[in-house]
């Protein structure tokens, strides 16, 4: 039956192909790809889990106490049942052989499938036997934990060394492949991408949470906020992703799918004829020059970023070289490798090096939700976290300093509000030179940026030019801050607007005012990569924006149709409306 679910569109285009259920289970799961020489070592894993399994239930069965409820010793049984039941092994054989899915996910994925079966019982004993395996999963989960396995692998390709008969997988292993999942971390979501996935869905997340934002760079249709898709969807359904509208559509009939094919082809050929502006100078038709810059994750994003033209990085979000890393941060040799890779990989064009902004929907670790803390958007978050541990954030200054021997390098500071933050920032920064000059390491010099992401930054903004070099205006976190809405939140999704005036009077501001200081400033969150807005960021006096290298021809379009000196009138009058979007022709 067809059907579709409904959410944020957060990446454009449109995906067709089969469900990958990463199954949410109450033991955490890593889902990740294992080499086809890594699939006897997996099986070995499974089975010694298995073993240890029935060895404990087989235990706790002969050592029941004399008075014990009958019904324990039958429920064990039925535990030992579902165990060996070839339902359950033969499927998870089939996910690591065929899909090359690790041991836990292939578990995970054969009991979502067995569950579904259950689901369809007419007799409601058997229905309810889904529990107990769900307990029995669970407890191999558990072993697993206890054994050690192989690193993830995030850019394997898919190979077909066998097939098993139980599994409903396709002949042809090109069949696309499209993810579903209740949440992803950023973390996960950088582990998938070089992977195969060609659309993402999850049923959480705002459209500038950083899960979107990850899936936004990975240039792949993607709807997040789709509330109960995970549940709705099957292992292995065939899915459209409409990247452009949000919407899932599950199962879709053959004139469905014909259209979406069609679409498909055009977006295709748009996107090979946005290809042809590559070497086009962005310079708006009055002879402006814009910057366009690029938005990474990773030093081995440059080359996306020279390919479409990008005169260099506006924002490498370093914190992803934190993550999910079970708390091991890197030392000064790993990043000053990984910032040295990427200002090569940019080939003399600058490099600005944003300082971990970890926290918040950003943990260090993704299989730990940040439940300690009551708000973590309004916690120990990017400058703060960074404060609060001199030590580490010293390393990274020192790390960041030493790259900058090797081209140009400017410093970012993300989420700085107060002038005492300023100042011990500064400090730190000082003595990371004091130390590096005192080993005799070899640095370089930088330029020194912050972003301007909370209302009272905005609002500072004078103070904050006579601090530093540049500034970057953060849009995310400042339309978060100023509507006082949770970025990550798809229930307050729909409160979340580029287009209040608050927010636009705060980002006007902040432009007017470093420009008539001679100062730089540009614009790095989601709003600059987004063509809808470019005329009217031009129109501000904004001649620098950072964003995703896939966006950056569809940007440079907007900008060299624009004539910047007539959109200045037009601007103002969207900054006076308290209807903006209205004005820009964007309401529907
Ligand atoms: C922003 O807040 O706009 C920004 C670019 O930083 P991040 O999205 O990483 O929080
Ligand atoms: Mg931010």
């Amino acid at each position: 039956m067809t059907f579709s679910v409904h959410g944020l569109a957060v990446a454009r285009g449109i995906a067709i192909g089969r469900a990958v259920l990463v199954a949410s289970s109450r033991v955490d799961v890593a889902h990740y790809f294992i080499e086809p020489a890594q699939v006897s070592s997996e099986l070995r894993r499974l089975a010694q889990a298995r073993e240890a399994v029935l060895a404990e239930l087989n235990h706790l069965h002969d050592n029941l106490p004399k008075d014990s409820p009958p019904e324990l010793s039958a429920i064990l049984e039925v535990h030992l049942m579902l165990l060996q039941d070839s339902m359950l092994e033969e499927g998870v054989t089939g996910w690591i052989r065929e899909r090359l899915y690790n041991a836990e996910w292939a578990l995970t994925s054969q009991l979502d499938v067995v569950a579904r079966q259950f689901d369809e019982m007419d007799d409601p004993y058997l229905r309810e036997r889904k529990g107990d395996l769900e307990q029995v999963v669970e407890r191999m989960l558990r072993h697993m934990k206890g054994v050690t396995h192989v690193m993830p692998h995030a850019s394997v390709k898919r190979g077909s060394p066998s097939r098993q008969q139980d599994l409903q997988l396709d002949d042809d292993m090109d069949v696309p492949l499209v993810l579903v999942a209740h949440d992803l971390s950023p973390a996960d979501m950088l582990q998938f991408k070089q992977s195969v996935f060609t659309g993402f869905v999850t049923d959480v997340g705002g459209k500038t949470s950083h899960t979107a934002i990850v899936a936004r760079s990975l240039d792949i249709p993607a709807v997040v906020g789709a509330r109960t898709a995970s549940q709705l969807v099957r292992q292995d359904d065939w899915i459209i992703i409409d990247g452009d509208a949000g919407v899932v559509i599950v199962n879709p009939s053959p004139i469905i799918l014909a259209e979406y094919g069609f679409k498909q082809r055009q977006a295709d050929l748009e996107r090979e004829r946005l290809l042809r502006l590559r070497h086009t100078p962005a310079v708006t038709l009055d002879g402006q020059r814009v910057d366009l810059l690029a938005n990474i994750e990773m030093p081995e994003d440059s080359p996306a970023a020279l390919d479409v033209g990008a005169v260099g990085v506006g924002l490498f979000r370093s914190e992803f070289l934190f993550m999910g890393r079970a708390g091991a941060l890197p030392d000064e040799e790993e990043q000053y490798l990984a910032y040295k890779r990427a200002v090569d990989g940019m080939k003399g064009l600058p490099v600005t090096i944003r300082t971990v902004d970890i926290g918040a929907d950003k943990p260090l670790d993704r299989t730990v939700k940040d439940e300690t803390h009551l708000n973590p958007a309004l916690g120990l978050r990017a400058i703060r976290w960074s404060l609060a541990d001199p030590a580490m954030f010293l390393t990274q200054l020192r790390a960041i300093l030493r790259a900058a021997a090797h081209g140009q390098v400017h410093l970012l500071i993300p989420m700085l509000a107060h002038a005492r933050e300023i100042k011990q920032t500064l400090a730190l920064l000082d003595k990371a030179r004091s130390q590096l000059d005192a080993r005799g390491a070899v640095f370089g010099p930088v330029k020194v940026g912050a972003m301007i992401e909370v209302p009272a930054a905005a609002l500072s903004v004078k103070m904050f030019l006579r601090h530093f070099d540049f500034l970057s205006v953060g849009t995310n976190d400042l339309i978060q801050y100023t509507l006082a809405i949770d970025r990550a939140d798809e229930l307050v999704a729909h409160l979340y607007d580029p287009l209040h005036p608050a927010v636009l009077r705060l980002l006007a501001d902040t432009i007017a005012e470093s420009r008539a200081q001679g100062k730089s400033v540009s614009v790095c969150g989601e709003m600059a990569g987004d063509p809808a807005m470019t005329r009217l960021l031009l129109g501000l006096g904004l001649r620098s924006f950072s964003m995703h290298p896939t966006q950056i021809l569809a940007v440079k379009q907007e900008v060299i149709r624009a004539d910047a000196s007539r959109l200045e009138a037009w601007a103002q009058d969207v900054l006076a409306s308290d209807e903006p979007a209205e004005l820009m022709g964007l309401k529907n």
